[in-house]
């Protein structure tokens, strides 16, 4: 039996805080049985619930979130999705991968592009392209290489020199950048709200049902306060709280990341923050900073990283107003409205994990910074597996798994040791 170490964020979504209210499901009592058991309902769990229904429609699927709907990391994110992954450093090496690896995100992203359409999601969903940016040489070197490898690979982008950059983003930061249109900017809140409040009638979805206790019976037993669910299949589709149960301590890290949106901007400012009515900056290192504009007057930031634990929220503030200000200086009038933080689960080697834990136990995690549309590709293929629908070897293949963590010290000794090299190495990237 295993119990459940669920943490709460310090600071409620500014995304969820910027959308209407909306009336939380209520939580599950009582004892229940159903044939598929979901815990987690973010992009992972509810893509899984609506492809069960699918795939084995007389079914009952049980779903319940510890949090409400919009609250979890599904709704905390940056809202960047693209159907072919853009690594930091594409590299003739890497292409072969990001190339099959692309052919299913590009089905996760069709299926949840269905989805928004199907049930008209109101979720901003635009095709704004993404420009990779980069702020110092190393940065600079790695896009012209990317640049090159995507043309190889007959992917459309385009170089930005520091002049392009500034009038389409509104700050001299970035000594350059690389345009590739095939992305997508959306309002992660809205989108998963859309999702889980269109999920079919056969999912029974439950919020603010925090499962505690995960226990093999004759079936799987899910303990929660004043309920239980006795389930012939559980998917955990918790990312980085896999671990809570017992599973991929091995495999998996929790790392915190934090954003924050500004007020709106009056018109005079809202003109400078670029002539592109949308766009998203992703960063040239892994430890980088990831911008974007949100509706017409406002900005995000997103930055720093925590291991296993949130930062205080004064320090995430302080951190992320440095990291606004040193890009857009000109606008340190305007302040910054939302500021949270959210959590991420890393691999060692950025493969997820995905597939069978145990008899009738499965679980994905480990989508590290991407899962809006690979969480929705790893949720839809759960539950093919689970039915006996599809054949599975190309996708485990073309991902990988992810790979083996040293145990407590070293891990966390490690992780210390990396990031600060990283850090460092990221300079005005970060
Ligand atoms: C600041 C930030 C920016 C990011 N930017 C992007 C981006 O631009 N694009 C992108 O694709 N990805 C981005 N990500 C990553 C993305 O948010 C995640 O990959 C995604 O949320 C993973 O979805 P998931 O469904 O697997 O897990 P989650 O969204 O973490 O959902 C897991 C759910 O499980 C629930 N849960 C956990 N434990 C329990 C329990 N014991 N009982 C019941 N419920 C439980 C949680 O409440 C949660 O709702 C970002 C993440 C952060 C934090």
């Amino acid at each position: 039996m295993t119990r459940s170490r669920y943490h709460e964020f310090n600071a409620p979504s500014g995304w969820n805080a910027m959308l209407p209210a909306r009336r939380p499901r209520p939580a599950i009592t009582g004892a229940h049985k159903a044939k598929y058991a979901i815990v987690g309902a973010g992009y992972t769990g509810v893509a899984a619930a609506r492809r069960l229904i699918e795939l084995d429609p007389r079914a009952e699927v049980i779903l319940v979130d510890a949090s409400t709907v919009g609250e979890g990391s599904s709704g905390r994110n940056s809202g960047f999705t693209r159907p072919i992954e853009l690594p930091i450093e594409l590299t003739a090496a890497n292409a072969g991968k990001v190339g099959k690896v692309g052919r299913f995100n590009q089905e996760g992203f069709a299926y949840l592009h269905g989805i928004i359409e199907a049930h008209g999601i109101d979720c901003g969903l635009t095709r704004a392209g993404v420009i990779r940016g980069a702020a110092t040489e190393l940065g600079e070197g790695r896009l012209r290489a990317s640049h090159a490898v995507l043309q190889e690979m007959g992917q459309e982008s385009t170089l930005l020199r520091r002049a392009d950059m500034e009038d389409r983003v509104g700050t001299a930061y970035y000594r350059c950048g690389l345009y590739v249109p095939e992305s997508y900017l959306l309002q992660p809140a809205a989108l998963i709200r859309g999702l889980a409040d269109s999920l079919p009638a056969g999912v029974a979805l439950y919020e603010r049902s925090l499962v505690r206790k995960l226990a093999r019976r004759e079936k799987w037993h899910l303990e929660l306060d004043g309920a239980s669910v006795l389930a012939d299949h559980v998917i955990l589709a918790t990312n980085a709280y896999i671990k809570q149960f017992g599973y991929l301590l091995d495999r998996l890290v929790a790392t915190y990341t934090y954003a924050a949106i500004t007020e709106p901007m009056g018109p005079a400012d809202s003109a400078r923050i670029g002539s592109m009515p949308a766009w998203g900056i992703l960063p040239a290192h892994r430890m980088g900073t990831t911008c974007r504009r949100v509706g017409r007057d406002r900005l995000l930031v997103r930055s720093l990283a925590s291991y296993e634990g949130e930062l205080s929220p004064a320090a995430v503030r302080e951190g992320l107003m440095k990291k606004y200000l040193a890009r857009w200086p000109h606008l340190s009038h305007v302040g910054l409205e939302h500021v949270w933080g959210g959590a991420t689960a890393f691999t060692m080697n950025g493969s997820p994990w995905w597939g069978r834990l145990d008899d009738g136990l499965y679980a994905s995690g480990g989508c590290n910074g991407a899962g809006i549309t690979k969480g929705t590709l790893l949720g839809k293929r759960l539950a093919e597996l689970i039915t006996g629908h599809g054949d599975h070897a190309a996708l485990a293949e073309a991902f990988g798994r992810a790979s083996w963590i040293a145990p407590e010290p070293f891990r966390t000794i490690g992780y210390k040791v990396i990031s600060r090299k990283e850090l460092k190495r990221a300079g005005a990237e970060a």
